[in-house]
């Protein structure tokens, strides 16, 4: 973020600043509180909140609850918490479309007052033939002029609850053959006779997403007001309204490109569908682009905010490789998680020139370019376990494609011995159950005499003090790049395989201290998490935030 040029909106800001049209920055974050922040909000977040910082000024973050029937108290305070988990700060008070309402009714009976706004009694099927469509001009509702008196008392009506719901609405008086279909006289207001998560039953008349967006903005003194580029056609009625009520301030509008992701659903209600129809874990899976989710899976704060940063902010779309996203997420653990070792297919090797009583304790640095982060203890005995994959009795086996333990020969144990296998036990379908070893005596730290060659370093754990652990490992949510492009049903693209389930695994002892969401890198493994929602005492369950391997090129 050094030293990269300006994005457009920030020449924008810098633009204004210089020649004092704006003294001050002020942003907001207006999330609508019907379901949880994905990654398309962390772009939108770190945006708004990212130019607060860069020019001094301030960002609010205001929940955009005008309708009440999608609208939930656990969304505000899951909202909250994704904030202030991506490292910022909100100006002040969270702030309410919503207590603002008193003055959004003063500011409707003002323009009809005015003669720019009247109370409409078509029904929606009628309102919808009344407007016509792009290329034809509507026709003006047979109530568009009525007097002023008639709409003060009709609204009025409204406002008591003397109409159903659906009956009538408000609508501004602007022009029905606008090219522009949203000044084709917008509804204002509509009846909705339902309780309202900050309002309770004050109101049974709620302002429509225009009617109130704008106003927000001015009564918070916003200076730049920044949504995405599908608003962009509704920028001439948000001015209309900044020109046509007594606002305490202008703010303007300007729009950018949504983040979209390949392989992933960025749409709230679809998220919810996941969730509401049993597909996901929840709102916060590991699997869900959810904030809250990434947050599970072990994605660190540092990671999506440099992701953000690195995207950009442009003003035409383009799809984003998620593989962008996971380099990110891999750079970050990769620079800051803690190394651990975890053998996730555990399989015994007894070490026969090691006495049973015998206790070693072996010694690694928690991270390799961190030694601030200090050393780790790994306990070594005569019994230890390595992972299944790493062994193979085929001695043809090259060098180069196996660097693992084959039978009759070398492997070090990283931060250990150097061991040979001897010998392997197996079941009745001639499955490995036990390796028999020995090991190479003064090996730790130094390299073997002569002649021993081992194929390669692998983990292990000592059976005899280590943890028992679950691990959870993830693939893609979604199997099609788009899954929900053109008419695509965006169910259809699940990937029936994105959870595997794996217990039994024996993790280093250290590990019964990881505390939840907290990241490591499981040595030749990849990163891993412990999870917030199943780990407990009793059982540790770690998640893989992600593999080792980066298959993006930057
Ligand atoms: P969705 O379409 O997922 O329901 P929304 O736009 O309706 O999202 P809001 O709660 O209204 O959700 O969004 C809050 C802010 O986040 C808005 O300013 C919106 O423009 C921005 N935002 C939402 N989705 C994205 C995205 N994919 N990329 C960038 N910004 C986004
Ligand atoms: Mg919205
Ligand atoms: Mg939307």
């Amino acid at each position: 973020s050094e030293s990269r040029p300006l994005n457009f909106i920030e020449q924008i800001i810098k633009k204004d600043l210089d020649e004092g049209v704006h003294s001050n920055v002020v942003t907001r974050f207006p999330p609508e509180p019907n379901g949880y922040l994905h990654i398309g909000h962390a772009k939108s977040i770190c945006l708004n909140f990212g130019l607060a910082q860069t020019f001094g000024g301030q960002c609010n973050l205001r929940f955009d609850d005008t309708n009440p029937e999608k609208e939930e108290m656990e969304y505000v305070e899951s909202i909250k918490r994704d904030v202030e988990w991506l490292g910022f700060e909100w100006a002040g008070d969270v702030r309410y479309a919503s207590s603002y309402f008193d003055q959004f009714y003063e500011w409707a009976l003002h323009l009809i007052r005015e003669g720019k706004a009247y109370v409409c009694h078509l029904s929606p099927e009628e309102t919808k033939e009344y407007r016509g469509w792009a290329t034809k001009p509507g026709k003006d509702s047979p109530y568009r002029n009525r007097s002023v008196e008639e709409n003060l008392a009709e609204f009025e009506k409204m406002r008591a609850g003397e109409y159903d719901e659906g009956a009538c609405v408000l609508r501004a008086k602007i022009d029905m053959a606008s090219p522009n279909m949203n000044m084709r006289d917008p509804m204002l207001y509509r009846i909705r006779k339902q309780a309202h998560h900050q309002t309770g039953d004050k109101w049974c008349i709620y302002p429509t997403y225009d009617f109130a967006h704008g106003q927000e903005d001015a009564i918070e003194g916003i200076s730049h007001s920044i949504c995405t580029l599908e608003f962009a056609d509704h920028r001439p009625l948000y001015e209309w309204f900044i020109e046509n009520l007594p606002v305490p301030s202008k703010p303007r509008q300007y729009e950018f490109a949504r983040l979209e992701l390949n392989y992933t659903v960025t749409s709230k209600r679809k998220l919810k569908q996941l969730v509401d129809e049993n597909h996901v874990d929840g709102w916060d899976d590991p699997r869900m682009p959810t904030i809250s989710g990434m947050r599970r899976r072990g994605y660190s704060p540092a990671s999506l905010r440099n992701f953000c940063e690195m995207i950009g902010v442009t003003k035409s779309g383009s799809t984003i490789d998620v593989g962008q996203l996971e380099y990110c997420v891999r750079d970050d653990l990769n620079n800051n998680a803690p190394r651990a070792m975890c053998v996730i297919n555990p399989l015994k090797v007894t070490i026969e020139n090691v006495k049973p009583e015998t206790k070693k304790t072996m010694v690694q640095p928690v991270h390799p370019n961190k030694e601030e982060l200090g050393e780790r203890e790994l306990p070594f005995s005569r019994e230890i376990y390595i992972d299944r994959a790493d062994f193979s009795e085929d001695t043809t086996l090259s060098r180069k494609k196996f660097k693992r333990l084959v039978l009759g020969e070398y492997v070090r144990l990283r931060g250990s011995y150097v061991i040979k296998a001897d010998a392997v036990i197996t079941d009745e379908n001639g499955e490995p159950t036990e390796i028999v070893a020995t090991l190479v005596p003064k090996t730790v730290g130094e390299n073997p005499p002569e002649g021993i060659k081992p194929r390669g370093v692998i983990h292990w754990v000592d059976a005899n003090d280590c943890v028992d652990c679950e691990v959870r490992l993830y693939d893609r949510l979604f199997n099609d790049e788009a899954p929900d492009a053109g008419d695509k049903n965006f169910l259809d693209a699940l990937n029936p395989e994105s959870l595997q389930i794996i217990s039994g695994c024996k993790a280093e002892k250290g590990l019964v201290n990881a505390r939840a969401e907290q990241s490591y890198q499981f040595e030749r493994e990849g990163y891993f998490c412990l999870d917030s929602k199943y780990s407990s005492d009793d059982k540790l369950v770690f998640n893989r935030t992600i593999g080792l391997k980066d298959n993006w090129k930057k």
